[in-house]
């Protein structure tokens, strides 16, 4: 019998497959036939090692906690060419009881299965969210290991997350040819769980836990789902579309096929893909199928996001930049210039010799605004519609249509809506607007100080956060406040433009709710991609200022 250099229980260290990377592990046992350790790395996968791969825990220098005993999971980077816990051993091993419901014998071989066929592709970053650096030290360097691929680089909880797309599980039928496997399991899954074993054409998601509950689940829901449908729309048709009316009266079966409806479904079904079938738009790959191979998909669904966001972000003719002109110029003074006709019109409407108080008071809030953001013309630069947001349907028609024909919507509504507004109340309103406007212009002046020049010694007095951008985060000053002082100010200046107009109706007052939600939606579209560049060093800041807009509140 051949000798072994490595006894059951020793602790050693086992060479990671396919790398020259050296891990903890427990010998388990030696297969004196095939000349195999099974080993157990500290993460608990099982692999066989031959012996050249095994070296005593003296052979090395020790690392740092958290060196090379972290989990080799974490690293598995390379076709393992011996098995862990394959499929054969738990069927092979005399502890498995005989009695043992198939079921469970299918699932644990399934999950045996998956644990083993890990097959590396070519791995690339996954867009911006994962190639970006974001402030968390990068997983080899907390390793203290120098990165060795591309995949190396990601952060464990971003590979878990990713595994099922960066790796292609494949079956190795050779596998379920040992010897030794139990005829009888065998069968269980020749027959049972045929679909784990027999092909190599089904795609990765096949092999994964099932969702929606299982079978019982996705049959109620394929049953329930239409007849839920037929419900809504059956109580919606009544006169008193009450929920409580239940169940809504049944229409005759004939009532429910119309042969021309049909035909008008199929057209707009053909219409939709003889437009899909259209050669225009990118060929993009899609995910690895288990064989390896990609199917091509042609992408041109997306024409109508990019028609809405605008594919160029910074389209120019020549120096002339059409989004920043656009910007400012024709919608905010056209706004202005707007305004001033609405109180024109308020004069010749109600016949007065002079404009109305409200209307005064609306013209001089939304001017103020407007010179305001003249007068600071390159604080736009390091706004999101900058530095983000494409020129496309969303920002050409925000300023050339909805700023200058909806932001005027109060002096509008002056015209044919008289609003006597006394002096101690207009008093109160000049005093909220002051208030916002000192709010959002110091807050978005000491941004864009602190972001033109971080060392001013102006700014010295404000604490920051380092970000690996090399940006840094101020956390203290307007900023520590809560997270978007300049919307909490502009909010605010919003109302005070709306309350001249009294409160007779709720019309006046669309801006504010209407700029209400843009802004917590543009919150959190901020928030996602700072989160994104700056990682922790954003969450850091979260805990140091946890409100966003309207502090105590939100
Ligand atoms: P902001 O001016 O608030 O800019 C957000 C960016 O500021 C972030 O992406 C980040 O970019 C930087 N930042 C965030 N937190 C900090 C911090 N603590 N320290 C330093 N930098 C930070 O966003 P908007 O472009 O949305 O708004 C600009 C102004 O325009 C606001 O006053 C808003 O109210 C107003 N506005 C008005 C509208 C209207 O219709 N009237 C519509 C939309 C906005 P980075 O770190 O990369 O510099």
């Amino acid at each position: 019998m051949p000798s072994r250099k490595f006894a059951d229980g020793e602790v050693v260290r086992g060479r990671w497959p396919g790398s020259s990377l050296y891990y903890e592990v427990e010998i388990l046992s030696h297969d004196s036939q095939s000349q195999l350790y099974t080993v157990k790395y500290k993460d608990g996968t099982e692999l066989e090692l031959k012996e050249n791969d095994i070296k005593p825990l003296t052979s090395f220098r020790q690392r740092k906690s958290g060196s090379t005993s972290s989990s080799p999971s974490r690293r598995r980077g390379s076709r393992s060419r011996s098995r862990s816990r394959s499929p054969g051993r738990p069927l092979r091993s005399s502890r498995r009881s005989a009695s043992a419901s198939h079921q469970a014998d299918i699932k644990e071989m399934r999950k045996e299965v998956l644990e083993v066929k890990l097959t590396p592709l070519v791995l690339k970053p996954f867009g911006n969210s994962l190639s970006r650096y974001n402030g968390e030290p990068e997983r080899t360097e907390r390793d203290g290991l120098p990165p060795r691929n591309t995949e190396e680089k990601f952060h464990l909880s971003e590979e878990s997350r990713y595994i099922s797309t960066q790796y292609s599980l494949r079956p190795r039928r050779e596998e379920i040819k040992l010897k030794d496997i139990d005829s009888k399991e065998e069968n269980i899954v020749a027959t049972k769980g045929s679909t784990l074993w027999k092909t190599s054409e089904e795609p990765a998601t096949q092999t994964k836990a099932l969702e929606f509950g299982g079978v019982p689940g996705a049959f109620l829901i394929m049953l329930g789902l239409p007849a839920f449908l037929f419900l809504l729309l059956l109580t919606c048709k009544q006169k008193e579309p009450r929920l409580l009316n239940f169940p809504p009266p049944l229409p005759a079966l004939s009532d429910l096929w119309e042969t021309r409806v049909f035909g008008v479904y199929l057209l707009w079904f053909f219409l939709q893909a003889l437009f899909y079938l259209l050669p225009i738009g990118k060929v993009v790959e899609g995910m690895p199928l288990t064989d390896g191979r990609r199917l091509k998909y042609r992408l041109n669904g997306n024409a109508i996001y990019d028609f809405f966001i605008g594919r160029e972000l910074n389209p120019r003719i020549g120096t002339f930049d059409l989004k920043y002109f656009c910007e400012l110029r024709p919608g905010l003074i056209g706004w202005v210039v707007v305004n001033l006709v609405m109180l024109l019109a308020e004069m010749k409407v109600q016949g007065r010799a002079a404009p109305s108080l409200a209307m005064i008071l609306v013209n001089s809030f939304q001017l103020l605004y407007v010179v305001d953001a003249l007068w600071n013309e390159e604080a736009l630069l390091t706004t999101m519609d900058i530095t983000h947001d494409g020129f496309g349907f969303m920002l050409a028609f925000g300023d050339l249509v909805w700023v200058p024909f909806i932001y005027s919507f109060q002096a509008f509504y002056l015209v044919h809506h008289p609003n006597e507004v006394s002096w101690p109340m207009a008093s109160l309103i000049i005093a909220l607007k002051l208030c916002g406007y000192v709010i959002f212009r110091c807050a978005n002046s000491q941004k864009n100080a602190f972001r033109k020049n971080p060392s001013d010694p102006k700014l010295a007095h404000l604490k920051t956060i380092h970000t690996s951008t090399g940006k840094n985060l101020l956390v203290s000053g307007w900023w520590g406040f809560v997270r978007h002082p300049n919307y909490l100010g502009d909010l605010i200046m919003a109302l005070a433009w709306s309350l001249p107009c009294g409160f007779k109706h709720i019309l006046p007052y669309f801006y504010v709710i209407y700029f209400a939600v843009l802004l917590v939606h543009r919150e959190a579209r901020d928030e996602r991609h700072c989160r994104r560049k700056y990682g922790l060093a954003w969450e850091k800041y979260r805990r140091h200022v946890p409100y966003r807009i309207i502090p105590y509140i939100y």
